[in-house]
């Protein structure tokens, strides 16, 4: 009789540690059923269909970890783990996977957006066609955002206080679960038939494998991003180090009270991506630490109040999951009820391929956006910054544009979250006033974030040595400075692609004539009636904007 199975279905959720899903598929091993762990590159899934070479290589690296893991441990029959890779439709490989064992279980972590509704809709349906118990576990969420949406009264609650008054009555989230105990589990070791069959990688595959090579600015990248959940693991440990410095010093949210975009970034966001580390694990870790300084605090006759707020950000993170589930259309402006009609400009195909080579003529913009080709990370304010000149600072081209780059090359892009901070720093959605106001100029902006313009001159060579009084505004040097330094504007470095004062003005007036279309349509006269921040508060908070 042929073997049962279960099997491990990563998708996102790269990791061992909190993973429900994976405890699950290892619960029956007592009765002999053994763990097959894969991966399958379907085109699709963990945004294989629109990834670089950075997200690639990242995501490549925290399955080769998984891999070096399950080697690690001598299951049953003394036979050592190991994660499987294939290449084709899922369906295929566990109808043809059930042919050659019985499978009992697939178990896999819930992907809530609904881009993948259809591939996890297929598997559901074949195996209730085969008698496979399908077994989906959140846990790339702190909360299920159907239970969300269910506890809100069947719809998602339309704006953050209200996320958090819903999340409230759920109560806190779940604890991580604990570590798979593998004593007694048995690794199945399939055929080299079987193996060529289901298209499987004999080794481990390379970007270049799937015909994705890096851009030609990586050489000007600082940080080299490694995915895994070792790394990962190690760098929330820097990470909490971090915060507990902040805590100590009266303060949270460190990365958003001082934003430094020159030093080695601490930020988790691309770990939690791709589940290399639990989200549960993180909000777990930072609110048991702040409870520990408290109580240190407190014996020193301090008073540490607070701590609501000290994961506020992962709380957005939540919210645009939820918004999303429901809505097929987040990503776009057509047919996306959540999304305001701003008439943006038709596509500008020169200045939206400035924007995304980083030769905009704007220094802060092009070393922004050319380390997002290098590296595939960028400080939040600097996202800001870049979406906010794309759309409704500068250029006036639909936020769907900076969307898809933005999904090629972050590392961390959500389709979701991403979407979701697009819609509001555009304006077209979670925003109050369609007030072009809080557009910070990238001239100032530049001036204030980056006063000697070291940053500047680590992504953008061409300004590297130019003086510092010029490196805001290169333009502004003498001709004979320019011929000088080697950087002629328009030759060594290009020209700005737009007039600022020229364009600032026609896109505020552009937003007050649709605020007031808005409000002679019925629209309230506090704002459009979509979804949006609660009060400034909130509004403040999502900017990084500082008092
Ligand atoms: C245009 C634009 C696009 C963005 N796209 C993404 C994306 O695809 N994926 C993504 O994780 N973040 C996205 N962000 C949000 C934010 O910039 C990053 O989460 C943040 O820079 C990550 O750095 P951190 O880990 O140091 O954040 P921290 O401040 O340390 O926050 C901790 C975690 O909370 C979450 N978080 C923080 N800010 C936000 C936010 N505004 N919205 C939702 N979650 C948040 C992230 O998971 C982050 O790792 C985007 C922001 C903008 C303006």
């Amino acid at each position: 009789m042929a073997k049962r199975a279960n099997v491990m279905w990563f998708r996102h959720g790269l990791r061992l540690h909190d993973n429900p899903a994976l405890l699950e598929a290892i619960s029956d091993k007592t009765e002999g059923i053994a763990l097959i762990p894969l991966f399958i590159f379907d085109g699709e899934s963990a945004g294989t269909k629109t990834v670089g070479y950075n997200r690639m290589s990242f995501l490549l690296n925290s399955l080769a970890e998984i891999d070096k893991q399950l080697k690690a441990i001598r299951g049953a029959s003394d036979i050592a783990g190991k994660l499987y890779l294939f290449q084709g439709n899922p369906t295929t490989v566990f109808r043809r996977l059930n042919e050659y064992y019985r499978l009992n279980k697939i178990c896999f972590e819930q992907d809530c957006e609904p881009i993948w509704n259809r591939r996890d809709d297929s598997v559901r349906a074949l195996c209730n066609d085969l008698d496979i118990e399908a077994v989906e576990k959140v846990s790339h969420t702190l909360w299920d955002p159907r239970t969300v949406i269910s506890t809100n009264g069947g719809i998602p609650p339309l704006t953050y206080q209200m996320f958090l008054h819903t999340v409230e009555i759920i109560g806190a989230p779940p604890r991580p679960v604990e570590d798979p105990e593998w004593d007694g589990v048995e690794f199945l070791k399939l055929t080299d038939n079987m193996l060529m069959e289901l298209n499987a990688f004999w080794q481990f595959p390379t970007p270049e494998d799937f015909n994705i090579f890096p851009d030609n600015i990586s050489y000007v990248a600082k940080v080299k991003w490694r995915g895994g959940e070792q790394q990962a693991l190690l760098h929330l440990a820097e990470r909490l180090k971090v915060e507990e410095r902040a805590f100590k010093n009266g303060y949270y949210l460190p990365n958003q009270a001082n934003p430094n975009i020159l030093e080695s970034p601490k930020s988790m966001s691309a770990h939690l991506r791709f589940g290399c580390l639990s989200v549960r694990r993180f909000y777990w870790s930072v609110h048991d630490l702040f409870k520990h300084v408290q109580i240190e605090a407190f014996y020193h006759r301090i008073h540490m109040a607070g701590g609501e707020h000290i994961t506020g950000q992962l709380i957005w993170r939540e919210y645009f999951y939820t918004m999303s589930v429901n809505n097929p259309y987040y990503d776009r402006m057509e047919g996306n009820a959540i999304c305001l009609n701003i008439p943006w400009a038709p596509p500008n195909q020169e200045q939206l391929q400035s924007w995304r080579s980083g030769q905009t003529g704007f220094p802060l913009i092009d070393a922004a956006m050319r380390q997002l080709l290098a590296e595939g990370w960028l400080h939040h304010t600097l996202r800001n910054t870049v979406a906010t000149f794309l759309t409704r600072g500068a250029l006036w081209q639909s936020w769907e544009h900076g969307l898809r780059h933005f999904l090629k090359y972050l590392l961390d892009a959500d389709w979701s979250v991403c979407a979701g901070n697009w819609m509001w720093v555009s304006s077209s959605a979670f925003e109050r006033l369609l007030d072009s106001s809080l557009v910070s100029c990238p001239i100032a902006f530049s001036k204030r974030l980056d006063p000697k313009g070291e940053y500047i001159r680590q992504y953008v060579p061409e300004l590297a040595k130019i003086p510092q009084e010029y490196i805001h505004e290169p333009w502004r040097m003498p001709q004979e400075m320019q011929e000088n330094y080697e950087c002629v504007i328009g030759v060594q470095y290009p020209e700005r692609i737009v007039d600022l004062a020229k364009v600032s003005k026609r896109n505020t007036l552009a937003m007050q004539t649709l605020r007031q279309s808005l409000i002679a349509g019925g629209a309230p006269d506090e704002g459009p009636p979509h979804c949006r921040p609660s009060n400034e508060e909130e509004v403040h908070q999502f900017f990084w904007l500082v008092d």
